[in-house]
């Protein structure tokens, strides 16, 4: 019988409540004790917890947020704080720590090894889905049909009023959610980290193109979608460069928190619920320093300084696609 703690850090995503429910109910399965500590690395500095039983957890799977809520912890990067939550853990009797969170929580998991000598399993849980090792994280599947469901709704206002607009999505400093985000949605127009040159470039690229779409359609909506953090200054700024740049209007629209929120799709609550009974599995092989994650629809299991250090790349295959469909001067070449 193993005590076996559960935390979830960083950014919440849709899905963390389904990989908490099968966490727990996989270790009581196996005979396991489960604490779930609250607040993310807060909590272990804290001590605060509570015993997590089958009916804490029974009806959660398809609540979004976190059960055990979370924290950003900027003093968990001072090395005492690392002491402190390690010594905690020891006194508690905690084997094994599951952290449910981002890359970041997973450079705190590294810290914390230093000093805990008990067993360490990460689970990606991110709406950015910027983690090496597995195909998609927790939240990321869910983020993405939650900005299509508000991008379909600016589309119709766009067409009605034949209106250019610039949609701005999460992603951190990664393309995943504005590629995928854009081409679900139809976007004339996909700004991410992964093909932006300089803002002078793409302003020419951008207004060239709002131009041959008028020419090619007559007067139509068009949507942009770009990634967060990229156009210097944010999405309002871009749309005052267009107006100065080529007197053409467009309105800003961020999407903001709305695309964290929300009751996990399906493929969230499966994947999170195959990731947490891997989790126990690997906790039950004496296995530490790992993250469990999924490729090709199978567990896959890489080591945590991997997660950290191997920057994930985005699906070159979409971004060819995206390019191809946007090439409208290509494409009239085509026709012809
Ligand atoms: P998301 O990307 O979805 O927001 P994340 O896990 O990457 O998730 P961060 O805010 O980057 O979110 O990290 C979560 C927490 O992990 C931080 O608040 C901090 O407590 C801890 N952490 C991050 N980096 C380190 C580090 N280098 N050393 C120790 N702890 C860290």
């Amino acid at each position: 019988v193993k005590n076996i703690a559960i935390l979830t850090s960083g950014g919440d995503a849709p899905g963390m409540n389904a990989a908490i429910r099968s966490c727990t109910l996989a270790a009581l399965h196996f005979g396991h004790n489960v604490y779930g500590f609250l607040h993310g690395f807060k909590g272990l500095l804290n001590n605060e917890f509570t015993a997590l039983a089958e009916q804490d957890v029974r009806d959660i799977i398809h609540y979004g947020g976190t059960i055990l809520k979370s924290a950003r912890c900027p003093e968990f990067l001072d090395e005492n704080k690392q002491q402190l939550a390690a010594e905690n853990l020891t006194k508690l009797h905690i084997d094994a720590l599951i952290v449910i969170g981002g890359d970041g929580s997973f450079c705190g998991m590294l810290a914390l090894a230093e000093y805990y000598k008990g067993q360490l399993i990460a689970l990606p849980g991110t709406i950015d889905n910027d983690v090496d090792g597995t195909d998609h994280t927790i939240g990321f599947a869910t983020a993405v049909n939650t900005a299509i469901d508000a991008i379909d709704k600016i589309r119709d206002t766009a067409d009605a009023f034949e209106r250019v607009f610039v949609v701005e999505v999460m992603g951190r400093h990664s393309g995943f959610l504005a590629l995928n985000i854009g081409i679900a949605s139809g976007a004339e127009q996909v700004l991410t980290f992964e093909n932006f040159q300089n803002p002078g470039v793409e302003l020419q690229n951008i207004a060239e193109h709002i131009k041959l779409c008028k020419e090619k359609r007559g007067a139509s909506s068009y949507l942009i979608v770009a990634a967060e953090n990229l156009w210097p200054q944010g999405v309002e700024q871009l749309c005052i460069d267009l107006q100065a740049y080529a007197n053409i209007t467009c309105t800003p629209c961020i999407l903001g928190y709305i695309q964290r929120g929300g009751s996990p799709v399906a493929k969230d609550r499966i994947m999170a619920t195959k990731m947490g009974v891997a989790a126990v599995n690997a906790i039950n092989a004496d296995k530490s320093m790992i993250m469990i994650g999924e490729i090709s629809g199978s567990i896959n299991e890489i080591k945590i300084t991997q997660a950290v250090k191997h920057k994930k790349q985005v699906n070159g295959e979409l971004l060819m696609a995206q390019n191809s469909i946007l090439d409208i001067a290509e494409l009239a070449k085509i026709n012809k």
